[in-house]
């Protein structure tokens, strides 16, 4: 059975849902707040960049099963079932800002003639979808709302596939009209043998914020232990490679680096974190967890230093802006905070990034300078910063990065080099955790 959907938010979760659930055979209308991207998806532009996406959006728009409509309310009055997948950034307390959702839910409350299924996509702090379900039911009762919290784990830079092979789908709602729809609307999943995880509003909330803190205590987890390595003179990809063997710890999220990043990790930790404080239970893992990872970057930049005597009047070249490869988004980018940290120890900055340079303007403005080819660069520069594990940086010419670079210094914050090749070409390297 197809439904009429409307997404609230076209961003990087709002329009790969919208994408998918229109490719699944239901007529999809994406709608935003921010006119300049609902005329660019008008136009046939996805506003980000995400790999894989464009193939679906195109035949989506083109069989009309998708569409883009900036007036939020009217959008709602057409749909059925409502995602809401507004952005949920967190204050400096943790404390989750509700803003974008709450004026999302005022739209669909006032869009509304007949029954709809709200599904709260976006990542909300314990307690919010039940507060979403009491807000609608009062700013508008003559509808039926039923809620349904519905948090997504796709990852940026995976999220076409992410969304057609989740690991799980989570349904969190009591209200069996709601459990039914849902389960239709992710039958395809189903089919492929997606398992099904029914719960209650809270269960729901509260399993993506452990699911995220788990990730990204397992990251904190071996920089630390890299950090060890480089003391002990132990290879830190050797060890995640034999731990990761143990089946209880599972081999991935064990890659070293300059700490994580992103629009979630860092936000959903700190409102866990939040969430312990409100209800007087004991975060400290997860506390911990947030610290270490803020040291990590300086330890990189510490690093940096050691290499170099000094960063006082040296000009560096950091390879990568992105937070992760394959994303243009750098919020919370651990390469941006280093960039920083460099350019506040008196260096000048050489940056370049596959995909992020635009982003990137928008938070670093003129402070660094922006280049669309590595090797142009790395020209004149003291040292090599590599920040982002983008495929083009595995595969660099070192020799050309000899005749580039005017240092030989080589700093790998993502161990994507080999460094027994690096050293060969008479590089003073270092990555994290291994020389
Ligand atoms: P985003 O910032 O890329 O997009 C959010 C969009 O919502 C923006 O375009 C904004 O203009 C729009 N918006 C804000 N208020 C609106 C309103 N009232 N009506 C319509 N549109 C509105 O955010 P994102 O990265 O897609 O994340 C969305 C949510 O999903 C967040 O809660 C996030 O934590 C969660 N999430 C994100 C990811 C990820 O990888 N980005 C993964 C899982 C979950």
């Amino acid at each position: 059975m197809a439904y009429r959907i409307t997404i609230l938010g076209i961003g990087y979760v709002g329009l790969v849902c919208g994408v998918g659930l229109a490719d699944f055979g239901n007529e999809v209308i994406c709608a935003d707040i921010d006119g300049e991207k609902v005329e660019l998806c008008k136009r046939g532009v996805i506003p980000f960049y995400e790999p894989g996406l464009e193939e679906y959006f195109e035949r989506n728009c083109r069989e009309k099963r998708l569409r883009f409509e900036r007036d939020t309310v009217r959008a709602i009055r057409e749909g059925s079932v409502i995602f809401v997948a507004v952005g949920t950034p967190s204050k400096d307390d943790g404390e989750a800002d509700l803003s974008f959702l709450w004026r999302a839910v005022e739209a669909i409350a006032r869009g509304s003639d007949d029954s709809k299924i709200v599904v709260v996509k976006s990542t909300v702090p314990v307690g919010t979808s039940r507060r979403v379900e009491t807000a609608l039911r009062k700013l508008n009762p003559r509808v039926t709302f039923r809620v349904v919290s519905n948090p997504e784990f796709l990852r940026e830079g995976r999220a076409v596939y992410d969304f057609f092979h989740p690991d799980k789908i989570v349904i969190g709602t009591e209200d069996k009209v709601a459990q039914e729809v849902m389960r239709e609307i992710y039958r395809p999943l189903y089919l492929i043998g997606t398992p099904f995880v029914f719960c209650n509003f809270e269960t729901a909330e509260l399993i993506k914020y452990a699911n995220n803190a788990f990730l990204a205590m397992k990251i904190t987890f071996i920089n630390q232990i890299a950090n060890l390595c480089d003391a002990v003179g132990a290879d830190v990809h050797v060890v995640a490679k034999a731990i990761g063997m143990d089946g209880r710890i599972g081999p991935k999220f064990l890659h070293p680096g300059p700490g994580f990043g992103g629009s979630c990790f860092p936000k959903d930790t700190r409102t866990l974190v939040w969430m312990g404080k409100k209800y007087g239970v004991d975060m400290s893992l997860i506390q911990e967890v947030v610290a270490a990872n803020a040291k990590q970057r300086q330890i990189i930049v510490e690093k940096l230093e050691k290499l170099l005597g000094s960063l006082e009047g040296k000009t560096i070249c950091a390879l990568g802006l992105a937070f992760k490869a394959e994303t243009d988004d750098v919020r919370e980018s651990p390469a941006i905070d280093i960039v920083r940290m460099v350019l506040r120890r008196g260096a000048l900055v050489h940056v370049h990034d596959p995909q992020a340079l635009q982003n990137a303007k928008q938070v670093l403005g003129n402070t660094v300078v922006y280049f669309e080819d590595m090797y142009e660069a790395m020209k004149s520069c003291d040292a090599l910063v590599i920040l982002t594990e983008w495929n083009c940086y595995r595969n660099i010419d070192l020799d050309k990065v000899s005749s580039s670079l005017r240092g030989r210094v080589i700093l790998d914050a993502r161990n994507v080099l080999d460094p027994e090749k690096a050293k060969e070409k008479g590089f003073l390297y270092e990555g994290v955790g291994r020389r």
